[in-house]
């Protein structure tokens, strides 16, 4: 059906009404005294949700453009990196960080499973020349559905003394507590399409002092993502470069909408669903991909058992016009990932837990007699 297509995937997810009426404005001069005041008003609102003092730039261009500006602002030609992968956006870290030649040393966990934040602490303890410039990883890893245990890593990291922690929040930040400030992070980056409830196109970036001493000795190459261009705009409410003027309306909306409702309450919405959707597949004979524990509250990877989970998504996505996102490379039909990030209510969730349950039932593939999967997620949303 036409315009009833509900994204039920890690981004880009849901946009509120309200949010895409202000988009849908008429834009304005990015050097006018309106736009200046968006600017001011919005990283008001971005250090709210980062729980921080830091200043929180934004960059026009999607997350990966944070990430990138992340390495190149604070690290310098030949620097060693600890970098975690345990996944798809793990692997990205890596790849990013090659990309600039840096040495690359990778603790790695096994698609599905959580990194081990022993593993970090040996290393960095290891490290009495303290070689190891940052330490990088990815809050929620969204192609396995697992969050890690960014809290206890980053303590490693302080420990260690002089490395810098640069975190990938993109689907952690706005589904449950990245208390910047607090847990002693030195750059976090994120993407609108994501928990922020706006179209993609916009980034975020903060970073502690510690990370703007290591941004004063960086060498690497840099012209669009040159941060200091950003930091020096950002005094005088502005840009360096024309930005998507029209997303800055929406950040300005859905900031708004999410202070309304306040991050307590965000943030157990958020943990709600994910309890709710871990007992629905369950109940269905779905097992979780990731242990429930290390479940992200972004994201729930299911995996299939007699059926390609394409196929799976395919029909869900026909009948009843839910997408669901699939597997990632060689999990590629053999899972299937539930989002349940940003604009979601309730309903969102059980309409599409019935949809998997219906279309399994459908198919002649439901172990479990059909409701079943509706009444545990039911009960967990009580
Ligand atoms: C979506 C996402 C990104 C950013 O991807 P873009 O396509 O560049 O916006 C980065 N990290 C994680 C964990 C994500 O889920």
């Amino acid at each position: 059906m036409q315009d009833k297509l509900n994204l039920m995937i890690p981004g880009p997810t849901p946009v509120p009404e309200k949010v895409l009426q202000a988009v849908g404005k008429h834009p304005i001069g990015h050097r006018s005294k309106e736009f200046q005041a968006i600017v001011k008003r919005t990283s008001e609102q971005l250090k709210w949700l980062h729980q921080t003092k830091n200043e929180v730039l934004t960059i026009t261009g999607s997350g990966t453009a944070a990430m990138e500006a992340a390495i190149i602002n604070t690290l310098s030609r030949g620097d060693k990196v600890l970098c975690g992968d345990n996944g798809k956006f793990g692997e990205r870290w890596v790849k990013v960080a090659k990309a600039f030649g840096l040495e690359v040393e990778v603790i790695k966990a096994k698609w599905g499973l959580p990194l081990n934040s022993e593993d970090f602490e040996k290393v960095l303890r290891q490290d009495v020349n303290k070689q190891i410039k940052a330490v990088i990883l990815t809050h929620s890893e969204t192609s396995t559905g697992v969050i890690n245990d960014l809290q206890t890593i980053s303590k490693h990291v302080r420990a260690h003394g002089s490395a810098i922690t640069i975190v990938d929040c993109v689907t952690s930040l706005g589904a449950c507590s990245v208390p910047m400030d607090e847990w002693g992070l030195d750059v976090v980056a994120s993407g609108s399409q994501k928990g922020y409830m706006i179209p993609p196109g916009l980034s975020f970036i903060a970073m502690s002092n510690r990370a703007w001493e290591a941004q004063a000795r960086s060498n690497l190459p840099k012209f669009y993502l040159d941060l200091d261009l950003y930091r020096k705009t950002a005094k005088k409410n502005s840009n360096p470069f024309t930005p998507a003027v029209n997303l800055y309306f929406g950040l300005e909306a859905a900031l708004e909408m999410m202070q309304e409702e306040g991050l307590t309450s965000i943030f157990k919405r958020h943990a709600r669903h994910r309890a709710a959707t871990q007992a629905g597949m369950k109940a269905i004979g779905l097992p979780l991909f990731a242990p429930e524990e290390n479940g992200s509250p972004a994201i729930t990877a299911v995996a299939t058992k007699d059926i390609d989970a394409e196929i799976l998504r395919k029909n869900v996505k026909e009948n009843f016009d839910i997408l669901l996102a699939g597997g990632q490379d060689h999990l590629k039909g053999k899972i299937f990932r539930v989002g349940h990030l940003g604009f979601v209510c309730d309903r969102d969730v059980l309409t599409a837990i019935a949809a998997i349950e219906a279309t399994l039932q459908s198919l002649n593939l439901l172990d479990n007699e059909m409701g079943a999967g509706i009444a545990a997620a039911s009960k967990m949303l009580q």
